[in-house]
Order: C-alpha cells, then sequence, then structure tokens
C-alpha cells in the first residue's frame, strides 16, 4: 500500500515538504511518490489545496 499522486496535482510542492519520509520529489508535470518510501500516514492528503494524492 503507497498513496499516489494523481493527474489532479498542481505540482505546489506542499506535500513534499510535509512528507515524513521524503518520498514525494518533483516529476514532470506533477509530483511523485515512490511507493518504496512511503509509509501510508496520509499526510500529504492532508496537506494538498486539490486532493490529489490518493490511498490506492
Ligand atoms: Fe509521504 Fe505519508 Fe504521503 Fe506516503 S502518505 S507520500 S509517507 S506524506
Ligand atoms: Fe500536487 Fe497536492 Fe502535492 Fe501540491 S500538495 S504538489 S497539488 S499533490
Amino acid at each position: 500500500m503507497a498513496y499516489k499522486i494523481s493527474d489532479d496535482c498542481i505540482a505546489c510542492g506542499a506535500c513534499a515538504a510535509e512528507c515524513p519520509t521524503e518520498a514525494i520529489t518533483e516529476g514532470d508535470n506533477k509530483y511523485v511518490i515512490d511507493a518504496e518510501k512511503c509509509v501510508d500516514c496520509g499526510t500529504c492528503a492532508g496537506v494538498c489545496p486539490v486532493e490529489a494524492p490518493k490511498a490506492e
């Protein structure tokens, strides 16, 4: 299980700054989550203005 960022992402970077495991990095058109590092805490979903991170 890991969170995944949908295409709704507007690349604001808020989630990357809050992720406790630094699992989130900037991708080509949106931010992406490294499933190997994600610990399913949900923090990214909580800070995202467009609810782009979803639990898989
Ligand atoms: Fe990081 Fe938590 Fe979001 Fe996973 S659920 S990407 S660990 S903030
Ligand atoms: Fe994208 Fe939401 Fe993360 Fe901002 S907080 S970079 S909109 S997923």
